[in-house]
């Protein structure tokens, strides 16, 4: 299988300064996760690991609106400097002024957790560049099962706003170049909820989007994720999210996948997108399912029994001890 990877700075290393207080460096994005799946996969010869192109700014910047902000903020700091917005004007803001003045983040950002740094425009650029370099693959048919080793993950950035440790929303843009040529359905299986990659597509009946997830009554990002949210306008029926309990072992979550696949093959995609997270995994610090690292096999098995081109985004997933393995387990399973 290819893994395509790009760039993985360690000046876009934030630490939460709002979240965990001024002096916490309590990290849980850091550059170390790319470090820990590349040595798991480069052990193994059944992994070959490619550059990801350049692709065009327009094709980030034309379905994020905020581009030009994250752009230009970056452009403005230090090198150790980090600019967090602490300004939310909530819905109904005038969305199209002011976009270039660091003052203004909070129109474009719902969180005070996703700082912007010197280095973090050109990370986020090439974590897209990363997906969208798989998704080419998968588009031209040279490769039916792609990995794109993307940091940061993407799947809470969407088309008004960014957050959640997300600039921009990888599986969103590789899904939106796949779609010139065939509909896509995109599973987010990450323990988080992402909110970013349905609001996307939450009016477009070509792409099918599936979420199995921390029930947001207890568990971020609260405001989406509920099983009722299924679509709008002419794409009712094209969201389906599975909001799982604390505690959730493999038997649920392989049920949970189960009605997902049965959807997927009603809905006849001509491309899969997984976003794949192994926060839900039973050691990570901030997940609380069950999840063991054999099972991410299974899990990856359920999804090649579709048979279908498959872009796999890497999401998040935060104890270094097992990260590598979990990834690499999935990608042994669905290749
Ligand atoms: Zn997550």
């Amino acid at each position: 299988m290819l893994v395509i990877e790009k760039y993985n700075d360690s000046l876009h290393n934030p630490y939460w300064k709002y979240q965990l207080g001024p002096e916490a460096y309590e990290v849980k994005d850091t550059p170390h996760r790319v470090e820990v799946i590349k040595i798991a996969l480069r052990n193994d010869e059944r992994f070959h690991f490619v550059t990801a192109k350049t692709f065009p700014e327009r094709i980030i910047s034309q379905i994020h609106p905020y581009h030009d902000y994250i752009l230009k903020t970056a452009q403005s700091l230090k090198e150790e400097e980090e600019f967090y917005p602490d300004l939310f004007p909530g819905e109904g803001a005038h969305l199209l002024k002011k976009v270039d003045a660091p003052l203004w983040g909070g129109l474009w950002c719902t969180d005070a957790v996703t700082p912007i740094k010197k280095k973090t425009y050109e990370v986020a650029r090439a974590s897209v560049e990363t997906a969208l370099t798989g998704a080419e693959l998968i588009r031209n048919g040279k490769e039916k099962t792609v990995y794109a080793l993307c940091r940061p993950s993407g799947h809470h950035a969407g088309p008004r706003v960014f957050g959640g440790y997300c600039y921009f929303n990888n599986a969103a843009t590789a899904a939106e170049f796949l779609l010139q040529k065939g509909k896509v359905a995109i599973v987010d299986i990450d323990y988080h909820h992402g909110n970013g990659t349905q609001e996307f597509f939450d009016e477009i009946k070509s792409v099918f989007t599936f979420s199995i997830h921390g029930n947001p009554e207890f568990e971020y990002p609260y405001f989406w994720g509920y099983s009722e949210e299924k679509g709008k306008g002419q794409a009712v029926g094209t969201n389906h999210n599975e909001p799982l309990p604390a505690g959730t072992q493999l038997k649920e979550y392989s049920e949970a996948v189960a009605r997902i696949l049965k959807k997927i093959q009603a809905f006849n995609p001509s491309y899969l997108i997984i976003s794949a997270g192994f926060d839900t995994h039973e050691a990570d610090p901030i997940g609380s399912f069950k999840l063991r690292t054999e099972d991410y096999l299974s899990i990856g098995k359920q999804f090649k029994s579709l048979d279908i081109p498959t872009l796999v985004c890497q999401e998040g997933g935060y104890n270094t001890n097992v990260l590598g393995e979990c990834a690499k387990n999935f990608l042994l399973g669905i290749m």
